[in-house]
């Protein structure tokens, strides 16, 4: 799950990052509202958090321009701005939610959870395919209801996976959810932490439930009895 954060207070910034990757999530930072906009509209991202007073270009107008391109990523609007009129604006303009400065990391963390719970219609907590579970809350995954092991990275392809059962999903659509703007040589490292994550889960379930598909991608299926 890839987090954009604009948020012009580098401290603050910074502290939502660091929360939101203990969770589990990637997370790009960016300070100043002219690049921010430039980045939603070039990179791909499963929620986006939005200041609104910001330098370069207001969050208002951030949101306006990305609506007229980007109807379904959701937007999470955090400002210090708690007046009615400004909720409403930033909802009208295509918003999802509004939290008000300051607040607590936890409601923060459970709005996140329930909007791209619900851009990828899923209602569940835990998600599921066959033995496999994953809780999204503690991060946990389970085989059979026993508590599996896994890394931040291999918890984050785990959980990819349950949101998509049954489709192939490509490199390229890993690369864009799963890692962040950071990390180089994408390709060799995603295989590098595909393969480790199918050495587990089979050593779990006895059989491995991740097919390649040669020039397509990745998919995860149940096995058939
Ligand atoms: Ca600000």
């Amino acid at each position: 799950m890839h987090i954009l954060i604009i948020e012009d207070e580098t401290e603050l910034c910074n502290s939502i990052a660091d929360g939101l990757r203990m969770d589990g999530y990637e997370t790009d930072m960016c300070f100043d509202g002219t690049l921010a906009l430039e980045l939603c509209m070039t990179e791909v991202y499963d929620l986006i958090l939005l200041d609104l007073n910001l330098p370069g270009i207001d969050g208002f107008e951030i949101l306006k321009q990305f609506r007229t391109m980007n109807t379904s990523t959701p937007v999470l609007i955090l400002s210090a701005r708690g007046q009615i009129q400004d909720k409403v604006e930033g909802l009208d303009l295509g918003a999802n939610d509004y939290l008000t400065k300051p607040f607590h990391f936890e409601e923060l963390e459970a709005r996140i959870r329930s909007l791209t719970r619900r851009s990828f219609i899923q209602r569940e907590v835990c998600l599921t395919c066959g033995a496999i579970s994953f809780d999204t809350k503690s991060r946990t995954a389970f085989v059979n209801n026993c508590p599996l092991t896994l890394t931040r990275k291999e918890s984050s392809l785990l959980e990819y996976f349950l949101l998509h059962p049954d489709r192939v999903i490509s490199q390229e659509e890993m690369i864009e959810h799963i890692w962040d703007g950071s990390v180089n040589s994408f390709s060799n490292s995603i295989r590098v932490h595909i393969s480790s994550l199918r050495k587990k889960l089979r050593a779990a379930l006895g059989y491995d439930p991740i097919h390649n598909q040669i020039g397509q991608g990745y998919i995860l299926k149940e096995e058939l009895k």
